[in-house]
């Protein structure tokens, strides 16, 4: 949702490329951070369009790294946007983009996975959760090892309306490794149906709205890569405690792939879970 008002164009002045960048500062990826970069600009372009309309957007990018996405999120006419990289050796490189981008990138050396994204923005973006999403959008290439932990810990805050939810429906357009963007949206009876598909669809829209192929990145990774939309719905599919859902959701899968029949005993499972479904209507379980 664009704001309403004076509409300006930004776009970047010239810059030396991704990979001049990585040369002039020795941004060499560290293998053991899965770090794995996005060099062509015309690909982080169509990444940021498929993250939606930001005009006049308060972005908060993960990861931001060299800085190819954070190039395309400042070209798509974005009030602001606050990126938070862990790795001190990127600092340089963005605080170029940022002298060429006047009053709009504001950087943290931090860890996404502890930063408190619902201090950062004007209390004024946030709206009711039943109104159209905040104009707040997520967006971010973060390793594997973090994106999956994460969006779990986002879908929790989603459920309870706080963390970077505190601003309303807040959009999310992440990376994933293939096959878990594919659980992330995986329908009901489908192949790769699994926890994730449930935990995620039973609080958001969500669309495989991209695969980027490994060759795409420097260096290669070993996998596709998914980019996944998410969009927190108004009311989520079943309304009860987060981590409950979790517990029934996780048993169910383990009661499916038969492994955990002994262990989990059946008789009381199955009764349990019974149960279970009847008082929460879980009707998208397997
Ligand atoms: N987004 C850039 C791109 O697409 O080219 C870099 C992608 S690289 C896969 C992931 C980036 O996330 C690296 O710059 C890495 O240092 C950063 N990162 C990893 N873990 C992080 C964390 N917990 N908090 C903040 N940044 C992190």
């Amino acid at each position: 949702m664009a704001a309403s008002g004076t509409l300006s164009t930004f776009r970047l002045p010239p810059l030396p490329t991704i990979r001049e960048i990585i040369k002039l500062f020795r941004l060499q990826a560290v293998k053991q951070l899965s770090q794995n970069f996005l060099l062509d600009l015309r690909l982080t372009d169509k990444i940021v369009r498929k993250a939606g309309d930001l005009t006049n957007a308060y972005v908060y990018e993960v990861g931001p790294g060299p800085g190819g996405i954070t190039r395309s999120i400042l070209n798509a006419n974005v009030t602001e946007l606050l990126v938070v990289e862990k790795d001190s050796r990127f600092i340089p490189g963005l605080q170029m983009l940022s002298d060429a981008a006047p009053g709009k990138l504001r950087i943290v050396h931090g860890d996404v996975l502890t930063y408190k994204i619902e201090r950062a923005f004007p209390e004024s973006l946030k709206r009711r959760w039943e109104d159209d999403p905040p104009n707040v959008h997520i967006i971010g290439n973060l390793p594997f090892s973090v994106s999956t932990p994460l969006i779990i810990k986002w879908l929790e805050n989603v459920s309870c309306k706080d963390g970077p939810f505190v601003y309303g429906r807040t959009q999310m357009t992440l990376t994933f490794q293939k096959e878990v963007a594919e659980r992330l949206t995986a329908s009901t009876g489908s192949k790769q149906r699994s926890r994730l598909s449930v935990m995620a669809q039973y609080l958001c829209n969500v669309q495989h709205i991209l695969t980027i192929p490994g060759r795409a990145f420097v260096p290669k990774p070993e996998v596709d890569v998914g980019v996944v939309h998410f969009t927190p719905l108004t009311r989520p599919r079943i309304e009860q405690p987060f981590k409950l859902v979790e517990r029934v959701v996780q048993n169910a899968f383990q009661f499916r792939r038969k492994y955990c029949y002994r262990g989990l005993g059946f008789s009381n499972l199955l009764e349990w879970l019974t149960e279970l479904r009847k008082t929460l209507s879980l009707t998208n379980l397997p």
